[in-house]
């Protein structure tokens, strides 16, 4: 197995890069998904939510409410370091399981992870940031995604900056061009990324670096 990072700000591209990596054999864990999985109806992880804030964060047909934990938590910062506490162990948990499931095979795992710059990991061979001018991120989340203008610009400074996630790249791919651009660039990365070292056998995820709690 080899190991890498993916992340990108909301609307940089991040999901279009992901699906081009996977079109040429990338394995993808994908953080977004892993997070809807483990909050699934009847899961453990929600019935933790509803024990901490309440029975009206399970709509009537079982799924998560999410606009009603984020009004929870919006102003309640207790609350979401609590929410935080509820979700993230468990997320990790299957994130390193998915991972691991892939040791003895020759696949590139890509970690797809758009807060990647906000919340490092250790043992990733590559960190690949999909980059773009804050202002392409705005017009793609409009245009392409439906976002209100102030909304996408909300999101977007609630991020890492696009410097601070380039210094944390070991490889970037420029997605200020036509889709049609994103092509060869992911060619050239897929060749990078194939010449790096297969992990051991016994390889095992480092333990993540405890945060404030
Ligand atoms: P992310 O996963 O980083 O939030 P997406 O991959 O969903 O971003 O891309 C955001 C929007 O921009 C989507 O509608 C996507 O189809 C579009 N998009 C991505 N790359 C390009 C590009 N190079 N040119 C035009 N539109 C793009």
């Amino acid at each position: 197995m080899i190991l890498v990072g993916l992340t990108g700000g909301i609307g940089s591209g991040k999901s279009t890069v992901s699906a081009l990596l996977a079109a040429r054999g990338a394995v993808i864990v994908d953080a977004d998904q892993v997070v809807r999985d483990v909050q699934r109806p009847g899961s453990p992880v929600l019935a933790k939510m509803a024990e901490r804030f309440g029975p009206q964060v399970i709509a009537e047909d079982g799924s998560l409410d999410r606009a009603a934990v984020a009004a929870v938590v919006f102003s309640d910062p207790e609350a979401l370091k609590d929410l935080n506490k509820i979700v993230h162990p468990a997320v990790g948990a299957e994130m390193n399981r998915q991972v691991m499931a892939e040791l003895s095979t020759d696949h590139v795992v890509v970690m797809d992870i758009p807060l990647l710059t906000e919340n490092p990991r250790e043992g990733l061979q590559a960190v690949i940031v999909v980059d773009v001018d804050p202002e392409v991120q705005v017009q793609r989340l409009v245009g392409g995604r439906g976002f209100a203008e102030d909304d996408a610009r909300a999101r977007i400074a609630k991020q890492a900056t696009r410097e601070q996630r380039l210094a944390t790249a070991t490889h970037v791919v420029d997605n200020s061009g036509t889709l049609d651009d994103l092509a060869p660039q992911i060619d050239r990365l897929w060749v990078e990324l194939t010449a790096l070292p297969q992990l051991p056998p016994d390889w095992e995820m480092p333990a993540p670096k405890p945060k404030d709690a």
